[in-house]
This record gives structure tokens, C-alpha cells and sequence, in this order.
């Protein structure tokens, strides 16, 4: 085993992380926020790495009402000089890539490569937003009425809220908060309360930014209790826009809420992906993606590969190469660099995947590997052969659980491909040309994401990112996700010098 590279005061130094930390910013930390106390614990060891004072109601109310005065002034810089600001945290990201990769490992137990990953993805997004700076296009149409310029633009929305999930403690803010920066939004974060700590080495990061532009409020925290801070935040009028990336039943409940003040929503909820491996699939690609979308990050990814489909041909090869490599992971603690699964995030996640697989076995199940904690935080990656039609294929348990199904028929397949509440990421793995292009086709994977021959994590910044039905519909990251974050303007400039009325209407006085 390799040493431990980092010493975590070290760690918490280079970052500004203290013992006891404030959970509330708006530039300025708010010293003595009232809403109690919560510790941050390291997942692998149960150790208390720091405290943190969390944000109370007034605290709430100070901070958004600081990020509503910096919207007035933030929404009137050009959008390429609110680009070099956001270059300028790329930049400070890449300084502070190992240290915050490794507090990311630290608090929520994702593997150092996963940590540095996921800070990298961080900076691949605030790269991509310096670009998006200089192209918010909106589009020109040419007008009914002789003398008239008709055209969209694109403004800022005002405060875009960011709720963020514990698996993806930096990545997903950095996917929502660069975007609607350059789009002259304020962003107001508060992350899960699992993973405190890396939110504030962020906020730190962006407040030696602003500063030195002699920005506030641009970028605001909140770290605080889901009732009240969170019911706070998914109520408040003043924020237009609330990103929310969690499990589908806490989203349901912020749809709901915040549908019903006519506000807007992203939602990124849970996924239940599968993977469809046809008889003519390269196994060796085949075991590697699944190995990486199954066992990765604990099981703990909204893309995680939770299903695989063989087609029986293919079946038997692969269900013993994967028994042999979930043999051969290296489990233990992810700050050693040659682990590849750590713990899962806390004992609650254990009790669920343990509660989950006494379900799998009543329903039939067969475990094939796996199955049992092992201490701690700690499980053993699992292997289940499964019936289609059991009912816990389902659920979306957030642990290490692949069930293996064997099919005879494409169709039947996808039929039980698609059978899930959840649609998220999906992937086949085929040379087949048929079975790729059934597989994109409108008969083919009902998910927001559907990849050949590459598996259904590791979604790349650079397209839209989210999935359908009980994930949510949401789309945040590349492509145009961007106009999520702007409010859209038709404008007419009658430049004619007459006054003809629509519908040619006449209407004389
Ligand atoms: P969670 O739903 O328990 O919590 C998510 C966030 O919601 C946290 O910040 C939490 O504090 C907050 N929250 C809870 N109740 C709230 C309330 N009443 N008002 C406002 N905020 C509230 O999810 P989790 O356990 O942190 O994350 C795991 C889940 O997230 C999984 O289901 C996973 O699939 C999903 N996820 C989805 C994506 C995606 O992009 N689709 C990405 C990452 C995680």
C-alpha cells in the first residue's frame, strides 16, 4: 500500500479551512451565524475534520439580500469582462487542483483520482463559460411590417439558487455557477450539509477573486439545516432560478414548491442506468466501463451503471470476468493512491444498501459477489443475477449494486431498459450498426444520455448534462443549457415612421 500523501492540517491549511468554520458568505463570511453547528467527518476513519456554524434565517436574509444589491451592478458588465473574472477562478482552481481534489477525498470519500477529477471538471467548465462570455447569441427574424427590426436577446435572470447533492460536492456548483455568472447572474449555493467543508474552501477560492475586482455578493453561501435554510431558499421570490441536483423525492418536493411561485427550476434527480451488451461487443471494453460505472465513486454517481443487459451469447464470459475483477478491487482508504473504492459517505448509506440487498434477495436475487459490509463506512462492491421483473430493479439504491440480467431479443431488452421510473444515462456496447442506431432511435433508450461503447459515467462538460422522467428534465453544463440561466426578450424597433397595427388592423380615431 502506498503511503498517504497528504497531511490532512496541511490539507486544511492551504485551503483557509479552521477548526470552526462560518457556513455563511456573501464576500464577507458572516462571523457567528446562528443556525448550530454541524461536523464534518471523514467518511473512511469516522474522524472530525472541522466544525461548521451554520447559517440561521437572519443569516439567510443577510446574504441574499447582499447578492440582490451585486445583481443590480453585475448584470451591467459586459458578459466577455464577467468571462475574464470567471478565467481568473478557472485559473485559481488549477493553483488549488490537489489540495481541493483531496479535501473532496477527504470529506465525502471519493478516490483521489475521482477528487482531482472533479476539480478539473470545474475548471473544463469555467473554461467553457470564458467562451459562452462572448457568444449568448439571440437570434434575428426578419418582421411582417415594412421598417421594422424584430430580435431576441438574452438578460440575467438575478440570484440563480444552486442546491447540491454530497457525491458531486464541488463539480455540479462549478456546472451551474460558471454559467450563470457569465450569463450576469448571481449564484447562491447551499451544498449538502455531508459536505460542508469543500464548499467553503470554494467560496474562499472565489472571494480572493472578486476581491481583488472589488466584487461582493456575487458568489454567496449557505450552509444550513433543509428546514429552514433550504425551505427558505426554495420559497424565496427574489431567486428566480433553483438548480436542484439530489435524490427524486426531495425533488419532487422543490419542483413543487417552487412551481408553485411560478418559478423556475432545473432538476438533475436520481438515475438508474443500464448498460445493453450485445453478443458482438468487444468484452474487454465491455468489463472496463462497467467495472468504472458500477464500483467508481462507491456506487455513489448519479450515472453509476446499476443494470447490465447481456445478450446470452455473451452472458456467461462476461458475468465471470466481472466476479473475477470485483475480486480484485482494491478497497480502503481513498487517500491512498492506489485504492479504487472508499467508503460509502456515511452508516446511513450503508444501512440502505444493506435494507436494499435484503430486498434483492427476497425478491430472488442471486448474489454472485459481494454483499456484506465490511466496517465503517465500508462495502464490498456486489454482483447480483436478476430477473427482469423484480421490483427493486426499480429503485435507485446509491451503493455499489450491479444486476446482471440476460436477454435473447434487442426489443425485449430495451423494453426492460426503458421499464424504470428513472431515465438518466444509458449505454450499449455492440459493433452492430442496427443495434447502435435502434438504440439512438426514438424506439431506442428513453434517457437523456445514451452512449456506444463507452459507459454511462464520466458525461463530458461540453454537452447538455441531465436525464428524463423521474430525473427531471433538467439540463445544466454545455451546450445551450446556458439560456436556463437568462430570461428570453422579443423586441420590435419600428423605424418606418408609420404605425401599422398587427393583424392589419384598422383602428382609426
Ligand atoms: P438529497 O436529495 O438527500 O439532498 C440533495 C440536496 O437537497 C442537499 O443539499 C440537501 O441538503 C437538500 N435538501 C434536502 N431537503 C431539502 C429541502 N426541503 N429544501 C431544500 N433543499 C433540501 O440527495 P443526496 O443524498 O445528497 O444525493 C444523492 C442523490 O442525488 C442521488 O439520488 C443521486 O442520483 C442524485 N444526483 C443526481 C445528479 C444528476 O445530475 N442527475 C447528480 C448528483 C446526484
Amino acid at each position: 500500500m502506498a503511503h498517504v500523501s497528504y497531511s490532512v492540517s496541511e490539507l486544511l491549511e492551504n485551503l483557509h479551512i479552521e477548526p470552526v468554520n462560518s457556513g455563511a458568505c456573501y464576500g464577507d463570511w458572516i462571523p457567528n451565524p446562528s443556525g448550530g453547528e454541524i461536523e464534518s467527518l471523514n467518511p473512511a476513519t469516522g474522524e472530525l475534520i472541522a466544525r461548521v456554524l451554520c447559517a440561521g434565517p437572519a443569516d439567510y436574509e443577510c446574504v441574499v439580500s447582499r447578492a440582490r444589491e451585486a445583481f443590480l451592478d453585475w448584470r451591467m458588465i459586459p458578459a466577455p469582462r464577467r468571462g475574464e473574472i470567471v478565467r481568473e477562478i478557472g485559473n485559481e482552481l488549477r493553483a488549488h487542483k490537489a489540495d481541493l481534489g483531496a479535501l473532496v477525498t477527504l470529506e465525502m470519500g471519493k478516490i483521489l483520482a475521482e477528487g482531482r477529477g472533479e476539480v478539473q471538471e470545474m475548471i473544463d467548465i469555467a473554461d467553457f463559460a470564458v467562451g459562452l462570455s462572448r457568444q449568448l447569441y439571440g437570434l434575428t427574424m426578419h418582421s411582417e411590417r415594412p421598417g421594422h427590426r424584430m430580435f431576441e436577446q438574452w438578460h440575467p435572470l438575478g440570484i440563480a439558487g444552486v442546491i447540491s447533492a454530497f457525491n458531486f460536492p464541488v463539480a455540479v456548483w462549478s456546472w451551474n455557477a460558471m454559467i450563470a455568472a457569465v450569463c450576469g447572474d448571481c449564484v447562491l449555493w447551499k451544498p449538502s450539509p455531508e459536505t460542508p467543508l469543500t464548499a467553503i474552501a470554494v467560496q474562499k477560492i472565489c472571494n480572493r477573486v472578486m476581491e481583488a475586482h472589488g466584487l461582493k455578493g456575487i458568489f454567496n453561501l449557505v450552509i444550513g439545516a433543509n428546514d429552514p435554510i433550504g425551505e427558505m431558499l426554495i420559497q424565496d421570490w427574489r431567486v428566480p432560478l433553483i438548480s436542484f441536483t439530489g435524490s427524486t423525492e426531495v425533488g419532487r418536493h422543490v419542483a413543487e414548491v417552487v412551481a408553485g411561485r411560478l418559478g423556475r427550476s432545473i432538476l438533475e434527480l436520481g438515475g438508474n442506468n443500464g448498460i445493453i451488451v450485445m453478443n458482438d461487443a468487444d468484452p474487454g471494453l465491455v468489463l472496463r466501463a462497467v467495472l468504472f460505472g458500477a464500483v467508481g465513486t462507491a456506487g455513489q454517481r448519479c450515472t453509476t451503471t446499476r443494470r447490465l443487459f447481456l445478450e446470452s451469447g455473451i452472458a456467461p464470459c462476461v458475468t465471470e470476468a466481472l466476479v473475477n475483477a470485483y475480486r480484485q478491487v482494491r478497497i480502503g482508504d481513498p487517500m491512498e493512491e492506489t485504492t479504487l473504492m472508499g467508503p460509502l459517505v456515511n452508516r446511513r448509506a450503508v444501512d440502505r444498501m444493506l435494507d436494499g440487498l435484503q430486498r434483492v434477495r427476497e425478491q430472488g436475487g442471486e448474489v454472485l459477489y459481494g454483499g456484506e459490509h465490511m466496517m465503517g463506512c465500508f462495502v464490498r462492491p456486489t454482483l447480483v443475477r436478476a430477473r427482469p421483473e423484480m421490483p427493486v430493479l426499480k429503485e435507485e439504491i446509491f451503493a455499489p449494486i450491479l444486476y446482471v440480467i440476460e436477454f435473447g431479443d434487442l426489443d425485449e431488452a430495451i423494453h426492460w431498459h426503458n421499464g424504470v421510473p428513472q431515465g438518466l444515462s444509458s449505454a450499449m456496447f455492440t459493433t452492430n450498426l442496427i443495434a447502435t442506431e435502434t438504440f439512438l432511435s426514438h424506439r431506442g433508450s428513453d434517457c437523456g444520455i445514451a452512449n456506444i461503447n463507452i459507459g454511462t459515467s464520466g458525461a463530458e462538460i461540453g454537452g447538455a448534462f441531465g436525464g428524463e422522467k423521474d430525473t427531471g428534465g433538467g439540463r445544466e453544463s454545455g451546450s445551450d443549457a446556458w439560456k436556463a440561466y437568462m430570461r428570453r426578450q422579443t423586441n420590435t424597433v419600428n423605424w418606418s415612421g408609420q404605425m401599422p397595427l398587427a393583424q392589419g388592423i384598422e383602428f382609426q380615431l
